[in-house]
């Protein structure tokens, strides 16, 4: 069906499948005979419990998340987790962090307010344009956690393969690459995504911690609302929950199981970044500006020769139905984040129109 939708290039929020806004749109104002919306419902109805455990389960099974972990679903956003996670998990008062851009930095900040942060790897020297070298060495005997940010955002860069821990807990900021690919959930103690970027609406992070990290003697000095013991107790309902987002990430939960799961999703992933890097690396007007075994799947920077040109493109593409190139303030350039809902042919119609614009601007 043509809504006239855009293919939206943002970092998010960001698209979500067509076929869930569908779903959704049949059920606003009556959800299933129950007389009301979702956005109406006490969270305490037997209705929205259902609701709720389906999406843990359906997360549950498309992850396969060991039982000895804990899913919650919390507000805040992802921003709120870099100061819950050194408030709940630092123990010894230490962390390891590398700094791999800009959601890192703000990660390490926050935790700085709590305890010793030591940075184990740093590509700041090139602008963030490639991801350190594990460095276990460098972990401290004493060290409550090593933390990543799995999926920089802004700078689009990707840890291909997990940094050694020496057996200290690994904590990963998934936000703009959850449920992009599998994911093995016992390598990390925690892992924990703003589903605004590949999820659903904006308002919820999803934490998937271990349980023994949630710990008693520690949580009682942590705000109430910011303790991961007490949204565990309550199932993430101790207060009332962002209903309507637990609907829709559930729908989409639901929605990558139906379609094969996330070996599916990781493919198709796989061919549009394909589809976009190709065409990057044989441009002459445009290039990539990530380390080639750095890039992401999920969000594509690009430069031209020049600021000014890099303004008329995004001029030019918005006015071509697509929508939000423009690079983040920090980087500039241009910005392609092609989260699981950008469809195939959205990344093919955005390459075809920036291949003709570089032939008729040479
Ligand atoms: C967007 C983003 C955040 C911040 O998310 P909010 O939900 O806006 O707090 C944190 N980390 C990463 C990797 C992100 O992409």
């Amino acid at each position: 069906m043509n809504y006239g939708r855009s293919f939206n290039f943002s970092a998010g929020p960001a698209m979500m499948p067509e076929e869930v806004l569908e779903e959704i749109r049949d059920e606003m104002l009556n959800y299933r005979g129950s007389g009301m919306c979702v956005m109406e419902m006490s969270h305490r109805s037997k209705v929205f419990q259902q609701i709720a455990d389906e999406a843990e389960q359906d997360l549950r099974d498309l992850m396969n998340i060991p039982d000895n972990y804990k899913v919650l679903f919390i507000q805040g956003g992802a921003t709120l987790q870099f100061a819950m996670i050194p408030m709940n998990l630092m123990k010894n008062g230490v962390a390891c962090y590398y700094e791999t851009g800009a959601w890192s930095k703000k990660a390490i900040a926050e935790a700085k307010k709590y305890g010793e942060v030591v940075i184990l790897g740093s590509s700041k020297d090139e602008n963030f344009s490639y991801i350190p070298a594990s460095n276990a060495a460098g972990i401290p005997e004493n060290a409550d956690y090593v933390y990543i940010c799995e999926n920089e955002t802004i700078h689009g860069t990707t840890w291909q393969k997990l940094p050694e821990t020496n057996g200290k807990v690994l904590v990963s900021d998934q936000s703009s690459m959850f449920l992009s690919k599998p994911c093995n959930v016992s390598d990390y103690g925690m892992i924990y995504a703003g589903v605004q970027k590949n999820v659903g609406p904006a308002g919820m992070v999803v934490v998937i911690i271990r349980e023994d990290l949630i710990r008693e003697d520690l949580c009682e000095k942590v705000p109430t609302y910011m303790s991961y013991k007490v949204h565990a107790d309550n199932g993430s309902m101790y207060n009332t929950p962002n209903c309507w987002d637990i609907y829709c990430c559930g729908k989409v939960f639901k929605y990558l199981k139906k379609i094969g799961g996330l070996e599916v999703m990781h493919q198709r992933n796989l061919d549009k970044a394909k589809v976009f890097y190709d065409f990057l690396d044989s441009s002459k007007m445009f290039k990539g500006t990530v380390k080639p075994e750095f890039r992401s799947l999920m969000n594509v920077p690009f430069v031209t020769e020049s600021k000014e040109l890099d303004a008329e493109v995004v001029a030019a593409t918005k006015a071509a139905g697509y929508d939000n190139l423009k690079g983040h303030k920090s980087v500039g350039g241009l910005r392609a984040s092609i989260y699981n809902a950008m469809p195939k042919e959205g990344v093919e119609a955005l390459v075809e129109f920036l291949k003709k614009y570089e032939s008729e601007h040479q």
